[in-house]
């Protein structure tokens, strides 16, 4: 593995991650922080937030940058949406970030579990806002109909890399059919706001990226993360570059004048990483537009 360089070393918070930890035990949930080797689990569990990752822990896919178990999909279990809601409860969430593994195996590629669970969270807390980072679904557009029907403020798809780098990155997956569930999402719920990121670091040029944000600008996407890319082993794809926070700095000036709400980049920066702060970026930079407008 290649070493890292001084930008990607920092200290841990001291700050505790133990009733995090308790609270996702006691309803045998899991997270993506925890199955993708998320390098923030330690801040983001001292604050009491996590990725809820439903539909089991082992996805049907096998992408070569994702720490995450492949194999056959498990029992969906149907109490799943009922634990979900009283962790993120006791957990006291106002902000929500639900995703899952794909599930090419079920029918309907697990949606419906989806809107369940969205819904649980929403049944059982007032007043809080969920943000879903999906599946591509096949771009089936009933299937996008149904997560959206659960009404979740965001809907965070990633288009994970640039066109070139796809088939190399998540070879089950096509960067036209990611483009199109936001595409959808925005035809058929304007109102919720869409959100993909990048990983940067796999080889990809500066030229590439921005021609990638053009095109989520141009299916509508109003919230963009870039991060960079960490192989979890050596069995993933390999880091081919350490981008330098300036470069991330350079690039989401660049994306925020192409009509982003936000664009929140850095070494660091994974697609939920500080959610709910990033959505208020975005409605800061709306309710801005607005006034400016009048
Ligand atoms: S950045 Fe996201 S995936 Fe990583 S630990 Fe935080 S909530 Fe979990």
């Amino acid at each position: 593995m290649r070493r890292f360089p001084d930008w990607l070393r920092r200290q841990l918070p001291v700050s505790s991650s133990q009733k995090t930890w308790h609270i996702l035990g006691k309803y045998g949930l899991n997270t993506v922080c925890e199955s993708a080797l998320c390098p923030n689990r330690s801040e983001c569990y001292s604050q009491k937030t996590a990725t809820f990752m439903i539909l089991g822990d082992r996805c049907t896919r096998r992408c070569g940058f994702c720490a995450v178990e492949t194999g056959l999909g498990e029992v969906v279990e149907a109490d799943e949406p009922e634990r979900l809601a009283r962790a993120a409860e006791e957990l006291g969430l106002r902000y929500v970030v639900v995703t899952s593994v794909a599930r090419d195996d079920l029918v309907d590629e697990g949606a419906e579990h989806f809107y369940r669970c969205v819904t649980a969270i929403k049944d059982r807390i007032e007043g809080v806002e969920v943000e879903v980072l999906t599946p591509d679904f096949h771009a089936r557009e009933e299937l996008i109909r149904r997560i959206c029907e659960a009404n979740p403020t965001v809907y965070n798809h990633n288009i994970e890399t640039v066109e070139r780098l796809q088939r190399l990155a998540r070879p089950q997956a096509k960067y036209d059919r990611s483009l199109k569930v936001l595409s959808l999402v925005k035809q058929l719920f304007p109102h919720i706001l869409t959100k993909s990121g990048l990983m940067l670091g796999l080889g990809e040029t500066e030229d590439e990226v921005i021609s990638a944000a053009c095109d989520l600008r141009e299916v509508g996407c109003e919230i963009l993360t870039l991060g960079q890319y960490l192989s979890p082993s050596e069995e993933h794809l390999k880091v081919k570059e350490f981008i330098p926070p300036e470069v991330f700095r350079r690039l989401a000036d660049t994306l925020r004048q192409m009509g982003f709400r936000e664009v929140y980049a850095g070494p660091y920066i994974r697609s939920s990483y500080h959610a709910a702060e990033t959505l208020d970026a975005a409605r800061e930079e709306m309710t801005l537009e607005k006034v400016n407008e009048g």
